[in-house]
């Protein structure tokens, strides 16, 4: 079966990916020309949109992952309380990080995790999200580079998950409601 039946609607086609994931590389390139960023990449959601997004940059810049959950929070909410499931290799004292997420909803993950990175003494921290939805914010983040803002909606696709599925989709779009009804039922 192919998933793409169970796609409601497309937010944000692959086409219009890769016109905006090359326009924020290139800023990248020349907001951090003679530098050399470290990239980290938050695992899992984030990979898709690191892997494209680092070949459009055009100077030197180093890649690292970190895996954060949200303690007790489900796929559809965040708590504010992270937890670090992997922790970076490099040691980020001092150089200039640009952390690469896939999407910002409440801020409350992105903004605890600034706040622990800040404290590791960072030469500078900025946020390169692929998504944003800035309806649901409930704590300011300070996004420098955001490739799409999207509405209220539950998204998956290029990275995003629902149950660890659809991050292969190349696009980025709602499921049908009745994929939520099924996957319920399957689980009891
Ligand atoms: P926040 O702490 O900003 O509320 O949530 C951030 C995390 O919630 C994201 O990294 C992502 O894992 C998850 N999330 C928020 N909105 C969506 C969404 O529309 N689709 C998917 N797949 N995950 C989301």
């Amino acid at each position: 079966m192919d998933m793409r039946d169970e796609i409601l609607e497309i937010l944000v086609s692959t086409e219009e990916i890769q016109k905006r994931t090359t326009e924020l590389g290139q800023q990248i390139g020349h907001d951090y020309d003679g530098r050399n960023p470290l990239m980290i990449c938050i695992l899992r959601g984030a990979v898709v949109f690191l892997s494209d997004l680092i070949r459009s940059v055009p100077i030197h810049v180093m890649v690292d992952f970190m895996g954060v959950s949200s303690y007790g929070g489900t796929n559809l909410d965040s708590t504010g309380v992270i937890k670090i499931t992997r922790d970076v290799d490099a040691n980020v004292a001092h150089r200039d990080i640009i952390i690469v997420e896939d999407i910002v909803d409440t801020g409350l993950t992105m903004k605890a995790l600034v706040d622990l990175m800040k404290t590791r003494g960072p030469g500078s921290i900025e946020i390169c999200t692929f998504l944003s939805k800035p309806q649901r914010r409930k704590v300011d983040v300070d996004i420098k580079y955001c490739g799409f803002e999207i509405p209220n909606k539950f998204v998956i696709g290029y990275g995003l998950d629902y149950d660890e599925n659809y991050r292969n989709l190349p696009f980025v779009g709602v499921l049908k409601p009745e994929v939520y009804e099924k996957r319920k039922e399957e689980k009891g």
